[in-house]
Order: C-alpha cells, then structure tokens, then sequence
C-alpha cells in the first residue's frame, strides 16, 4: 500500500485513523454481520449513528438547543436553492457578499426566488480580498445577508463577522467547517458539504435556527423544505448513511486531537509555515491580500503560467498529489484540510525550495 499526499480541493484527505475504523467495520459492523452501507437506516443501530454523530458535532460546535442539525443530500449546491426558499419569508430580500465563485453561484440562484442584491464583491480584483463591510451595507428589512466564510477556488477567508445587525447572517461554510472556532449563535443558517472537512461527498450538514423553519411557500417541492427535515430527525427519506457514518468518525476524531480550538491551532501552524515560505521565496507568490488568506487553501503562483505547469507536473511526480490550481485561476492551489499531515506540509515546503533552487 502507498499513500500520497493529496491536496485535493474536494473531495479531500481524510484522516488515516479513520479510513482504518471504516475499513476495519467495513464488513461487519460491530459484530451485526453487515457495513453500514447494507444496514437499514431504520434500525436501531443506524439510529445510534446518526445521533451520535448529531451528539458530537453539537459537542464540538456548542450548538445551542435551538438550533436543528440536518444531515442532508444534493451536496452544498442544492444550498444555494435551499437557503432562499425556506429564508426569503419576509420582505423577499437578501443581500449577499460575492468573494468567489461559490458565493456567486449562490447569488445567482437566489436571484431565481426574490430580490437579490450584491452588497459587495471583490470580483473586480479576482476575489483577492474580502470587502470590509458594515451594517450600512445591508437593506434593512433584507430578510438575511449571506456570506461565504471560506473561498475553496481563490484561496481567501473572512477574517470578521459581518455586523448585521438584527439581520438574519447565512454562512456558506463548505470549505472551513470545523477548522476554526464559530460561534454559531452569530449565524440563523450555516450549511457545509461534507467533501471538505469531514468525509466522502453525499452528505451536506445543515445548522439552522428553529424559528427559520417552516416558511417555505405552500408549493416547495418537499425534499427542500428544512421543516421535513427537521421534523423527521433528517430520516424523512433515506439519508446517505455511510456518509453520515464517516462523518461521525471525523467528529469523533476532531474530540480525540482537541477539539476544534485544538484542529484551529494545528491548522495556524501548518497554514503559516507554508505561507513563510511563499513570502520568503523570490520565485512563488500569493495574490491573496496576507490578512484575507484562507488557512485551508493556499493559492500560489510563479508569474509564470509555463512553469507553473512543471510545479504541477513535478510535484505530482514526486507524490504530491492535486496541486494545480482550478481550472478557472490556475497556478498552485494546495488545500491543507484538517486532515492534512505535518508530513504533508513539511514535503511540500521541501519541494517548493528544491524546485526554487532548480529554476531561478
Ligand atoms: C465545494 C463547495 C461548494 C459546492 O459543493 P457541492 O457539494 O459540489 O455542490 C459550495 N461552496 C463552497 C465554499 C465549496 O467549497
């Protein structure tokens, strides 16, 4: 067996602790003679697993009570229709901050089922920074302001919670979730995919605050109204259960090393040793504003799309895998989720300064 270090945007590394407990249940389940993905999700012993895995993330996150936890499919896209339905119930109005694609997406679609405005966005600089903004920046009656915390494609991150005030704050939290501390009472809705942070695609978590539930329109097709949801402990229809059963691993193994207070420390440490070395280097550079830098996605470039072709090309060689940035930013793109090893890091930066030395 060899494994390499992937730096894959999503899906992504999983801690190796945990791909060893599923594969070690794989087959029998805790002596029930079947896996968790032959197992009826009505069964007591998939019921144990899903609350379990709600437990644990109430733990790590401090939930508050009044807030559901919903284990959901159709991936973090299916949110960007989810979120306006169910939330546009007053005034029909929401305002959104565009740092990325993602957020745009979302922006876009929501234009589909109410009045939409962007109340800033960094698009006119290719999202390198994330807009300072102010209660100002908002509609007053806007039934919610909706932000993305964490910029997987352009490698930034929001630095500050958006005061809005008495307004109703969304956050799309796909590619950060769980890697630093929140605290959730600052948000009525965050959503996040799972691909990143917290096992296989298949499952999108939901937290939402009780009083956001149950005002979607008279003609929201059922699957997407959170209220179903909610009211049937997200066993309305089968839930993607082995997702669920992974993630519940990650959560479990979050607690094991800290907690997230303990995964945020690891993930400063492991984000500035290799931001140091973009800084201290002549050849590579980061085109994200240094105090808009995500810690989950380092964007790095050379100036030089040819030769950021070869980093890519070499570095794959050398078993660091997914290094290329997307398709629409290109140059290097390493995503260093909570799963990421020291190793990882370590051999990365070690290649980053053999291939400086190669060619400058
Ligand atoms: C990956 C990602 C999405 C989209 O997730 P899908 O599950 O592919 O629909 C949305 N927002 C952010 C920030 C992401 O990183």
């Amino acid at each position: 067996m060899s494994r390499v270090f992937n730096f894959s945007a999503g899906p992504s590394v999983l801690p190796m602790e945990v791909l060893l407990e599923a594969q070690a249940d794989l087959i029998d389940y805790k002596g029930c003679g079947m896996s968790v993905m032959e197992m009826s999700h009505r069964s007591q012993m998939f019921q144990d697993i899903i609350d379990t895995a709600e437990a644990d993330l109430r733990d790590l996150m401090q939930i508050p009570d009044n807030y559901k936890v919903l284990f959901l499919q159709g991936g973090g896209t299916l949110q960007f229709s989810m979120v306006p339905l169910n939330l546009l119930s007053g005034s029909g109005k929401a305002d959104y901050i565009v740092t990325g694609q993602w957020a745009r997406k979302a922006y876009q679609e929501a234009k589909k089922f109410g009045d939409i405005a962007a109340a800033a966005s960094s698009e006119d600089s290719n999202f390198t920074f994330i807009p300072k903004v102010g209660r100002d920046a908002f509609r007053p009656d806007a039934d919610y302001v909706y932000i993305t915390t964490n910029n997987t494609i352009y490698g930034s991150r929001f630095n500050y919670i958006p005061d809005c005030g008495d307004i109703t704050l969304v956050a799309d939290q796909s590619s950060n979730f769980l890697s630093e501390v929140y605290n959730v009472e600052d948000f009525g809705l965050i959503w996040a995919g799972a691909q990143k942070n917290v096992g296989p695609a298949g499952v999108t978590i939901v937290i939402v605050r009780d009083d956001l539930i149950g005002h979607a329109p008279e003609n929201t097709p059922i699957y997407l109204d959170y209220k179903i949801h909610a009211d049937k402990g997200s066993m309305y229809n089968t839930p993607p259960c082995f997702s669920i059963y992974m993630a519940g691993l990650t959560f479990q193994w979050i607690k094991r090393n800290g907690g997230v207070a303990g995964i945020e420390q690891h993930n400063l440490e492991q984000a500035k040793k290799l931001y140091d070395t973009i800084d201290n280097s002549k050849l590579f550079s980061c085109p994200v504003e240094t105090e808009d830098r995500s810690r989950m996605n380092v964007v790095f470039v050379t100036g030089d799309k040819e030769l950021d072709k070869k980093f890519v090309a070499e570095s794959k060689a050398a078993g660091l895998l997914n290094l290329g940035g997307h398709r629409s930013v290109g140059g290097m793109r390493a995503s260093i989720y909570n799963a990421m090893p020291d190793e990882g890091i370590d051999t990365l930066i070690a290649f980053m300064k053999k291939f400086e030395m190669e060619n400058k």
